[in-house]
């Protein structure tokens, strides 16, 4: 029996289970596959630091401002004003594992490869979370139930707070490496007729994050692998990546 029993091991998930477990609690931390990355621009505000210090050593990308377009390519800049804070980029594998790490050495459990399914429910308390884990069903019982389990959650459904799919956003993204002509200091967000948009935020000079995405009712009028290869054979998006052996 834990203290506490969380359903999902991303920032949420985590950065709760390291609060909870340095005071003494008892927690089981479940994540469906924590070597899922996630689609994800991955910019995060320099206060990440407040929080997280030991993120400094890891000289991280800056960015200093942003560029959005709008569905015609009509360009707004902006770049930061004040410069004590800024923007970091971060590969979302790498830091989702880097959280839950401190959570796993502040003393939390991870139980990776358990998908939570349902609760546990006895005398119509839920005291427990569910889980698929390989082929086996597994039950974690704790006197507090938390679900962290992100916006995909089934949880979520089992406790009907999932009104409608428009709260939904479906998105696919890649890393790229290699030369490229994008402004290394700046995030781009590309709106689309749709609602949806498309985004590139470097990682490095030679690196970046590009990915495309629908949400509302438009995720099911679309699909989600061609407007992503619309989005980046775009002829203005060749423009700033113009080679095609990109790794
Ligand atoms: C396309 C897109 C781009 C984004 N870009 C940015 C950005 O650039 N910067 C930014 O700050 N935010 C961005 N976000 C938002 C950001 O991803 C979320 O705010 C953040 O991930 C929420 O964290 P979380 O811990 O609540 O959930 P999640 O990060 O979704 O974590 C949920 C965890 O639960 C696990 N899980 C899911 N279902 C189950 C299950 N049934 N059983 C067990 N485990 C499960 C998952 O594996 C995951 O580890 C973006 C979101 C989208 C959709």
């Amino acid at each position: 029996m834990y203290d506490v029993v969380i359903s999902g091991a991303g920032p949420a998930g985590s950065k709760c289970a390291e609060v909870l477990s340095k005071r003494g609690f008892k927690v089981a931390l479940i994540d469906r596959d924590t070597s899922w990355r996630k689609p994800c621009g991955g910019a995060v505000h320099s206060r990440i630091f407040k929080y997280y210090p030991q993120l400094r050593n890891a000289k991280f990308h800056q960015i200093s401002g942003i560029a959005m377009y709008s569905a015609d390519y009509h360009q707004f800049k902006y770049k930061w004003k004040d410069t004590r804070y800024y923007g970091i980029t971060v590969d979302r594998l790498e830091f989702d594992n880097f959280l839950r790490n401190i959570a796993i050495d502040a003393g939390a459990e991870l139980f990776d490869k358990n998908l939570s399914i349902d609760f546990v429910t006895r005398n119509k308390r839920r005291i427990g979370i569910k889980t698929k884990y390989a082929n086996e069903t597994k039950e974690y019982l704790g006197k507090i139930i938390i679900v962290g389990d992100g916006i995909n959650s089934k949880l979520l459904n089992k406790l009907g707070l999932r009104k409608n799919i428009e709260e939904l956003m479906f998105a696919k993204c890649a890393i790229m490496e290699g030369e490229n002509n994008l402004n290394e200091d700046f995030m781009s967000i590309f709106f689309k007729s749709y609602k949806g948009y498309g985004w590139i935020f470097p990682l490095s000079d030679n690196k970046f994050n590009i990915g495309c995405g629908s949400m509302g009712k438009d995720h099911l009028k679309y699909n989600l692998n061609s407007i992503y290869t619309d989005f980046i054979k775009d002829s203005e998006i060749q423009n700033y990546i113009p080679r095609s052996d990109y790794k």
